[in-house]
């Protein structure tokens, strides 16, 4: 979104004509940002096998994944179903990393027949899968690195009451397993879920799986997993990719070294790569105002965005109707029968019933967190390619809120 001469413009397009077209509440992603997104990781690390695996659970549409293909990026599943929806977007199963937390061991078995790589996030697991087949299928170890942050709690990565990764202090039963059933570790992985921005912690965590490594004779690669921040509002650290890059880069080469072999450096980035790329555009249903505060009531809820309501994040919000308005406060909440409030006692451009609103940084957990509380159809979305927007998700429908529901008692008169 850009604004020229007082008019939001999303590609050739006014964003006001997208509305019209496409209606609301609509997301709506750019393929260039994302594009531009992708390069700029790509240049911080600067090693001659860095494989860039995109987060698909942050949005999934199998279009947004066709273009990171095209682009060179592969993908990091959480679940089967994304997955198939990788492979049904042209990935080869080679090409997809499965990195599942506390599933049945029935997953993994399945997920080892479609042949994605396995990454193994319990010991337990491991038991099984050493048992199930020895040194046939590699798989990958979840470490968590129990790296302590210096400062800011914020930044602490792989607490140690953190359900995921194997802990590194259980190296001792992870090599007795990987021994006994002579398994073929070819990764090793990390990602701590935090945001960073932080340099220092982030390479002890590397260093920590570079010490690991010495253990495993057979790795191809090593997952330095996500967390990268992107800012959500002026002023807002970031992480510093470049200086993290270069820093990673060195260390990794000097571990490659010891090791003996040039191997792949792996990255699993969803924020960074489409946050930034998306808005949820909405429109002023109300303007109510109280004795206390005024108050914007939009076409949307917790419902279509959760996360200023779930995680408190800031989506900055602009009003794309009347960008010269004189400046008040607000404050903007959805429709939802609970407090779902996207934003308290923001300034915003005047708002007027009718207007539309777009609310910044949707891209990454916005759609793929979506849900039909309330009974309410999620929101269509839409991509701008080459200037133009393109429908890439059909708004939902009545028919989308009961296809799965089983009316046990048709025109019968219930007796109960
Ligand atoms: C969620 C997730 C990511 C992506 O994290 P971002 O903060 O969106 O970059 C990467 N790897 C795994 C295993 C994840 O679960």
């Amino acid at each position: 979104m850009r604004l020229e001469d007082n008019i939001y413009f999303a590609g050739e397009n006014t964003v006001a004509s997208v509305c019209n077209q496409f209606g609301t509440p609509l997301y709506l992603y750019d393929s260039d940002k994302i594009v531009e997104q992708i390069k700029t990781f790509k240049q911080a690390f600067n090693w001659p096998k860095l494989k860039v695996k995109f987060a698909m659970k942050s949005l999934s549409n199998i279009s947004i994944l066709k273009l990171m293909k095209a682009h060179g990026v592969e993908l990091d599943a959480v679940s089967l179903y994304e997955a198939e929806t990788g492979f049904f977007a042209g990935y080869k199963p080679s090409q997809i990393m499965y990195t599942p937390s506390g599933v049945k061991f029935d997953e993994l078995e399945e997920g080892v027949l479609k042949g994605y790589q396995i990454n193994v996030d319990n010991l337990s697991t491991l038991e099984k899968f050493g048992e199930k087949y020895g040194n046939t299928v590699p798989c990958c170890l979840r470490i968590n690195p129990h790296i302590k942050a210096g400062g800011n709690h914020k930044i602490q990565t792989g607490h140690k009451d953190s359900k995921f990764g194997i802990s590194l202090l259980q190296i001792d039963q992870i090599l007795e397993i990987t021994k006994k059933y002579d398994i073929v570790i070819n990764g090793l992985h990390m990602h701590t879920g935090s945001e960073i921005y932080e340099i220092d912690p982030y390479i002890e965590g590397a260093k920590v799986l570079f010490k690991l490594a010495q253990n495993f004779a057979h790795l191809d690669f090593i997952d330095f997993g996500s967390g990268f921040k992107v800012a959500y509002k002026d002023g807002d650290k970031v992480t510093d990719l470049k200086k993290l890059g270069d820093n990673l880069v060195a260390e990794f080469s000097a571990f490659c070294d010891s090791y003996g072999k040039e191997l792949e450096m792996w990255f699993e980035p969803g924020k960074f790569l489409v946050s930034e790329s998306g808005v949820l555009l909405v429109k002023a249903n109300v303007v109510k105002q109280t004795p206390y505060s005024t108050f914007v009531g939009v076409d949307s809820g917790l419902n279509h965005l959760i996360r200023p309501m779930m995680y408190d994040s800031y989506h900055e919000i602009v009003n794309v109707s009347n960008p010269t308005g004189k400046v008040q406060n607000y404050n903007v909440v959805g429709y939802i029968c609970e407090t779902d409030t996207f934003a308290w006692d923001r300034p915003l451009n005047e708002v007027r019933e009718g207007d539309i609103l777009a609310i910044k940084n949707a891209g990454a957990y916005g759609f793929s967190m979506s849900s039909n509380y309330n009974s309410r159809p999620r929101p269509a979305e839409a991509l701008i390619v080459n200037g133009v927007p393109q429908l890439i998700r059909n708004r939902e429908t009545i028919q989308d809120i009961l296809k799965n529901q089983i009316d046990i008692f048709q025109e019968e008169e219930i007796k109960i």
